[in-house]
């Protein structure tokens, strides 16, 4: 691959070009105000208890965050790069990719987890330092800060070195989608997971039709459609796309639209004509979508990726 600096960085989003864009369309339309930063992530960090332990339920604080425990009213809009917790700064998404995991495993403290290009800082690493052997990676340390630097075509790691892999919004930065997957399954374990995370804008996979870049200049290969199953399972996983009882519903219905309107940068239309309804699994009721911010349904979606024990 391409060797000069940014070419072929899987450095996830960060302050994406969609977060961007999406900041604008929300202050335009709705007048909302900016993210409000992290404070003293650290408290939160250093006594984080188990994510399985349950949250509780909506009480007077209608929002809560399944990573800090922080509860309270997300009021920076309902979108996957916003509804941020103000004491750790986790995202929807992040929270939703949290939450595929723990929802479909029973409590594992301890495992072996490997995350590729975490968006969150020294706090989070250091909660899931607590709750896992953890290890965050990423390319060229640039955009994101990882403890070591891995290529995910080529990853520097003995064959199932991991139990778990948490991938965020990173592999729309890797030119060779199926080195990349094979590449994950052969450092997995047997029976090992990984939750990937892509940015789903539209139903069929495509390059960008023009130059586009996430983060600092991290350039995007592809922009991934339902179809990235098909390139899952040709390595060898099993797989479901775990989403929100209302994008079960909603594409069960065969509804062509979304019933209200869509963020710009997200083709409903196209990704509701393209959806496999047989892949769906609903890992959250619109209780936990409105308690942790999982809106709109669209948005959040995460496949899971099993390799066989055999
Ligand atoms: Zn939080």
């Amino acid at each position: 691959m391409a060797a000069h600096p940014g070419q072929g960085s899987v450095a996830s989003c960060g302050m994406s070009l969609l977060r961007r864009v999406a900041r604008r369309v929300l202050r335009r339309h709705r007048s909302v105000p900016a993210a409000t930063p992290a404070a003293a992530p650290a408290a939160w960090a250093g006594s984080a208890v188990s994510p399985w332990a349950v949250v509780a339920p909506r009480t007077a604080a209608p929002n809560a965050c399944l990573v800090c425990r922080w509860e309270g009213e997300y009021t920076d809009g309902w979108h996957a790069e916003f509804a941020t917790c103000p004491q750790c700064g986790s995202v929807a998404r992040d929270r939703f990719l949290l939450w595929c995991y723990i929802s479909r495993n029973p409590e594992q403290l301890g495992v072996r987890l490997l995350e590729t290009s975490p968006r969150m800082g020294e706090a989070y690493r250091t909660a899931m330092g607590r709750w896992f052997d953890y290890l965050c990676s990423d390319y060229d340390l640039s955009a994101h800060k990882g403890v070591v630097q891995l290529d995910l075509q080529a990853i520097a790691r003995p064959d199932a070195s991991f139990d778990v892999i948490l991938t965020p919004h990173v592999l729309e930065h890797v030119p060779d989608t199926g080195a990349a997957l094979r590449e994950i399954y052969r450092v997995l374990a047997p029976g090992g997971r990984m939750y990937l995370q892509v940015p789903l804008l539209q139903g069929h996979t495509a390059p960008p039709t023009t130059p586009e870049f996430h983060g600092d200049n991290t350039p995007v290969f592809w922009r991934f459609g339902f179809d990235l199953v098909d390139h899952l399972r040709a390595v060898g996983f099993q797989t479901s796309l775990l989403c929100t009882a209302e994008w079960l519903h909603t594409v069960r219905s065969g509804a062509t639209d979304w019933p209200t309107r869509c963020s710009q940068e997200f083709d409903v239309a196209s990704m509701l004509a393209a959806a496999r309804v047989d892949d769906l699994v609903a890992v959250a009721d619109d209780a936990a979508a409105a308690r942790f911010g999982f809106l709109p349904a669209y948005m959040h979606l995460t496949w899971e990726c099993v390799k066989p024990l055999a």
